[in-house]
């Protein structure tokens, strides 16, 4: 029998198909799958919609409740804290030349740079290994620290000691989402003997290889912890009481600073001040934890 040559636009069973799509690749973005292979188009067969067409069209009709309170924000379509998936979704990132693939490619590539780096004769005397970042390459949200610390000198990974679990809070408890959702990395590379502040000096050494990091993640946004991450990355010496609260640019990037979790374990009564910074932050990123 051959098939009817009129169909409707769209019925209540490719919808379903659409949303059932949808959520498979939403769980495979959540695993970290940020591509797949391309398969031929079936003869006689209408081609399907593209994944981030697809992806994109969706969250606006679940997430159409969600307004983005900022001028500044892109027009991406906005995503709550149930569809964390799309957090990395390229079709809510700012342009990018590179897939995600390429993005990881080149940040293996520089992190081998990094490895070999002896531009900071102290430091490089005094660190076990090199701690260049971690997570998602296609993230929407960088978390930028200044450096690394005794814990994770050892481990080769920032944020993992005892400032590293609240960080983690902040991103799960507070802002609902996962350690794997954003990418984390600080201003220099090695860690400072004696957890002392990297210096200006050591700051501009490595600036060329966090830059490089943020070109190629190329966030939309990007959260200073703690004043050294903030004034290195903003080229200002305005103080991180007066920077915090509200959002400035670097790049394509929008720049939220705050307390590094660090001072917060020295100084828990100002925990209130750095929420209030990340639900601005969640505001701006249209992020509503349920
Ligand atoms: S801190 Fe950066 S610039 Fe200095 S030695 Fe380490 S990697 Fe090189």
């Amino acid at each position: 029998m051959s098939a009817p040559h009129h169909q409707p636009a769209k019925t209540d069973k490719d919808l379903n198909i659409q949303q059932a799509i949808l959520q498979q690749l939403e769980s495979l973005q959540a695993a970290g799958i940020c591509d797949l292979p391309r398969a031929a188009p079936l003869a006689q067969q209408p081609s399907p919609p593209t994944t981030a067409k697809t992806i994109a069209s969706a969250s606006q009709a679940s997430d159409t409740a969600i307004t983005n309170p900022s001028s500044h924000a892109k027009t991406e379509p906005l995503v709550s804290s149930t569809s964390r998936a799309s957090l990395s979704d390229d079709s809510l990132s700012a342009p990018s030349p590179l897939s995600c693939e390429q993005r990881e490619q080149q940040l293996t590539i520089l992190n081998k740079e990094v490895e070999k780096c002896t531009r900071c004769p102290e430091l490089v005397g005094n660190r076990t290994q090199t701690v260049f970042g971690v997570g998602n390459p296609n993230a929407r949200l960088v978390f930028f620290g200044e450096a690394p610390g005794a814990d994770e000198d050892k481990q080769g990974e920032p944020f993992v000691g005892r400032a590293g679990k609240l960080l983690n809070d902040i991103i799960s408890k507070g802002m609902g989402l996962q350690r794997s959702d954003v990418y984390i990395m600080n201003v220099v590379k090695c860690r400072p003997p004696g957890n002392r502040n990297p210096s200006g000096a050591e700051a501009d050494n490595c600036r060329p290889f966090f830059e490089r990091q943020f070109e190629i993640i190329r966030p939309e946004f990007i959260c200073c912890l703690g004043a050294i991450a903030a004034t290195t990355l903003l080229e200002t010496n305005v103080s991180i009481g007066r920077l915090r609260g509200r959002l400035h640019e670097y790049r394509e990037s929008l720049v939220l600073a705050t307390y590094h979790p660090a001072y917060l374990l020295r100084n828990p009564s100002a925990k209130k001040e750095v929420w209030k910074d990340i639900q601005l932050l969640m505001a701006e990123m249209g992020i509503r934890k349920t």
